[in-house]
Order: C-alpha cells, then sequence, then structure tokens
C-alpha cells in the first residue's frame, strides 16, 4: 500500500470493490471509515456527497465547513444557502443536483483561545489523497455537466496549474487530455469561483452576479446535452 510522507494511504485504501464502487451509497458507508490522510483525526465526521445518483449536473466545492462538519451535509452553511440562491436566478433545480466536494474532511485550526475553528485551504497533499472519493463519485453518478466551484475543486478536475480566474464561466471538455481514462467519456465542466469567495468580496452583488452568469453557463450546456 503506497504512503504519503505522513505515513497515511490516501483514500484508495479505503474504496470498496469495483464492483461495490459502482453503487453511491456503499461509496457513501465506505468514505465513513475513510483514514486515508490526518484530516479526519480532528474533523467531526467524513462530509460525503448529496444528492440523487441519477443527477446530470454535480457541483464540486473545495471542502466542508464548520457547519457542514457538524451535520454531516455539504452546502448547508453560509456559502450553501447563497449557493441555493444562486441556482434558483439561473433556472436550477438544486433538488436535481448532485453536490460534494474535493475533500471529504473539515481542515481547520483553532484560534487562540480554542473556541473558534477557522478555515484552512486544503493543500495539494490533501486533494491528492481525497481524489479516489470524487473520482467514485463522479464514475458512479456518471453526469453530463460538472460545476467546479473553486480554485480547489479546479485543481482537483484539471489538474494543478489550472486557474479558476483564467477560465471561469467557460464550457470546458472534461477530463482534460492527459487526465482521462481510457474508457471515459467527454463531458462538460465549467469552472466558476467558490459561493465563499462571493460572501467575502468587497462588492458582493457585483461577485454574486458573475458567480450567476457562470451557473447559466453550465444551466445551457446541461440543456444542450439533452
Ligand atoms: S479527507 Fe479524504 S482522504 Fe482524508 S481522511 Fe477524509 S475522506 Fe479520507
Amino acid at each position: 500500500m503506497a504512503e504519503d510522507d505522513n505515513g497515511y494511504p490516501g483514500a484508495r485504501a479505503y474504496l470498496p470493490s469495483a464492483r461495490d464502487a459502482a453503487d453511491l451509497e456503499g461509496l457513501r458507508a465506505a468514505a465513513m471509515h475513510c483514514l486515508g490522510c490526518p484530516l479526519h483525526v480532528g474533523a467531526t465526521q467524513t462530509v460525503f456527497g448529496s444528492g440523487p445518483a441519477t443527477a446530470r449536473l454535480v457541483f464540486v466545492g473545495e471542502q466542508p465547513g464548520d457547519q457542514e462538519d457538524r451535520r454531516g451535509q455539504p452546502f448547508v452553511g453560509p456559502a450553501g444557502i447563497l449557493l441555493n440562491r444562486a441556482l434558483r436566478d439561473a433556472g436550477i433545480d438544486r433538488e436535481q443536483t448532485y453536490v460534494t466536494n474535493a475533500v471529504k474532511h473539515f481542515k481547520f485550526t483553532q484560534d487562540g483561545d480554542g473556541k473558534r475553528r477557522i478555515h484552512q485551504t486544503p493543500d495539494q497533499r490533501d486533494v491528492v489523497a481525497c481524489r479516489p472519493w470524487l473520482a467514485a463519485e463522479l464514475r458512479a453518478i456518471d453526469p453530463d455537466v460538472i460545476v467546479a466551484l473553486g480554485a480547489t475543486a479546479g485543481r482537483s478536475l484539471m489538474g494543478n496549474d489550472f486557474r479558476v480566474t483564467r477560465s471561469r464561466g467557460v464550457a470546458l471538455p472534461w477530463p482534460p487530455p492527459g487526465m482521462a481514462a481510457p474508457d471515459r467519456r467527454q463531458i462538460v465542466l465549467v469552472p466558476t469561483v467558490h459561493p465563499s469567495a462571493v460572501l467575502r468580496a468587497d462588492d458582493r452583488d457585483v461577485a454574486y452576479a458573475g458567480l450567476v452568469t457562470d451557473l447559466e453557463v453550465a444551466a445551457r450546456a446541461l440543456a444542450e446535452s439533452a
């Protein structure tokens, strides 16, 4: 079993057999026991993706936040509330979508008095360790369109050189050249900013409008793939 330099084997060691990996519920159950990297140590639980296995549109974010970690569901905190509003404004039915993250455990530091958990951006090692879960989710769902929300999701899906700022709102072929498995059909990936970046923006209205515009690109790609 390959280990990283922390001595952890990565998520691949916890994936179910190929037959069971085709089933989203089987994947979810297996991911609950993942000890593939050090992030499980401080976090409350694995936060796996959520939504119907039949979803044709998948959203990939960065990692669970504080509320997601406590509740065990992705995108249920402030960023998730904003995403729901943006989906409505872009004409996308969230109930028909699947939402997940590039990294399934909350990475954080404690503030000085230990009362507050402060988000830490996952590094490349975290993303690589957890990528087998994301790859397995995408394989099980086989969507027509993926939206990458933010830089971490973009790098997990498109490679380390990917920059959301250069490609946001553009319908790209996925997997990109060099990352494609021979049996993988090409679908559409639309990168955009993470909703939390909208919440942090100096001009939230402008940032929000930009997010909705990018989501409208995804909605059109979905309609064209029908
Ligand atoms: S972050 Fe991913 S690889 Fe690391 S322990 Fe959690 S589920 Fe496993």
